[in-house]
């Protein structure tokens, strides 16, 4: 399978959205405890890592555990805002390092609508301008939209833009917000979209990039509101093919492994074809609404199909559906003899044999405080409220200096 991890090798950053699910902590990486983390995934066999944060270019060892993660044979991403990759030799640097590829998050190319949701004027034009160095570097460009109540009418608008002015990009993904966490968890009100605010431009978006020939996937949008691009899911693409995620996590939840990718149902679900390979709603946060799921009547089969047979992801090796069927019975089977106990939570989603995550410092902490202080005025300026904050530092006190 073709598993690919995520180490956040920061948690600050230059932005401030008000619905960042992973804000500032006290928590700090060395290249040391990031080549732990790449080790890790090395030794699970792993084919790729994602380094993410916070913003992971303000981490001054970025190429440097990038060429480390490269060297090991693994497939070094990067999910970035663009500020830092603006600057042609940044992105060169990363390029030489053996960055293969780069998510470039953009929320909407309205630059007024970017500005709010970013917290932080003139992000589009270094965003875009980071798109092109990455492109002109060898390195692949993806672009990552978080779907939110400001940019729910016009995903279409969006993918627009980049046909039109950046046709080298050829793969998108959407992620519908995670109101589980962090600031997101705390300004549901502001930020978290109705499915049904989304649900058309959504529709048009994945049309207009599926005539154009480009690829995309979508997390946390169930497959009611997918149309016919239900194997564009990336919840249904995992459950099909049977792939885990894990995250090292850069605080108190350390490494997280994902190998369950149902969230909640609501009764209509029960009438439902695509029950058995659908993620169903994420909604950990209660900001979600159930009622707004309905049950489709569609082939699973083709669905299916579509996932395994997809000529650009041959990483699952059971081709043919009825070798598939077998698989997937036989890994319900397992899934159901533990089917009395209830959902894990992150802690008991943490691998036993996982090595600790970063550390927590005294100037950690320094910067930490110094760093809430000046977020504190800024979230007030903007009218958002702050994330709660859980430390838990280590018994022994900080582990550093
Ligand atoms: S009704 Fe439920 S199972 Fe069916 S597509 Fe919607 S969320 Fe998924």
């Amino acid at each position: 399978m073709a598993n690919i991890g995520y180490i956040q090798v920061v948690r600050h950053c230059n932005h401030f959205c008000g619905f960042c699910s992973n804000p500032t902590t006290p928590y700090v990486h060395t290249f040391d405890t990031m080549k732990v983390l790449v080790d890790d995934l090395v030794k699970r066999g792993y084919f790729g890592v994602i380094l993410t944060g916070g913003e992971p270019t303000l981490h001054p060892e970025l190429p440097r555990i990038a060429a480390y993660a490269s060297a090991q044979g693994l497939h070094v991403r990067m999910i970035t805002n663009g500020s830092r990759l603006a600057d042609p030799e940044f992105a060169r640097s990363l390029a030489e390092a053996g960055v293969r590829l780069v998510h470039v998050s953009v929320y909407s190319v309205r630059p007024d609508v970017e500005a709010s949701l970013r917290g932080t004027d003139g992000t589009l034009e270094k965003a875009f301008a980071a798109v092109r160095n990455a492109h002109e570097n060898g390195i692949e460009v993806n672009i990552n939209c978080v779907i939110n109540k400001l940019n729910a009418d016009h995903l279409d608008e969006n993918i627009d833009h980049w046909i039109t002015h950046h046709p080298y990009v050829r793969h998108f993904v959407w992620n519908n917000l995670d109101p589980s966490m962090g600031r997101a968890e705390v300004n549901q009100a502001q930020f978290t979209p109705r499915l049904s605010d989304f649900e058309v431009s959504l529709q048009r978006a994945m049309r207009k990039l599926h005539a154009s020939g480009r690829s995309f996937r979508v997390e946390k949008v169930p497959l009611c509101y997918m149309t016919e691009f239900a194997w564009a899911s990336t919840e249904t693409r995992k459950i099909v093919k049977g792939e885990e995620r894990i995250v090292h996590f850069l605080d108190n939840k350390q490494t997280v492994r994902q190998t369950d990718w149902e969230h909640i149902y609501a009764p209509a679900c029960n009438h439902c074809t695509l029950r058995p390979i659908c993620g169903g709603l994420f909604d950990r946060g209660a900001a979600y609404d159930p009622e707004e799921l309905y049950p489709v009547f569609v082939s699973m089969d083709a669905v299916v199909e579509t996932i395994i047979t997809d000529p650009s992801d041959p990483s699952y090796p059971l081709r043919t559906l009825p070798a598939w069927k077998k698989d997937f019975e036989e890994r319900l089977a397992a899934a159901r003899s533990g089917q009395d106990k209830p959902r894990a939570s992150p802690e008991e989603m943490h691998p036993p044999d996982a090595p600790p995550v970063g550390l927590v410092t005294e100037k950690g902490l320094r910067l930490f405080e110094a760093k809430r202080k000046s977020e504190a005025k800024k979230a007030e300026s903007l009218g958002v409220s702050m994330e709660r904050v859980e430390i838990a530092l280590p018994e022994d006190g900080p582990n550093g200096v």
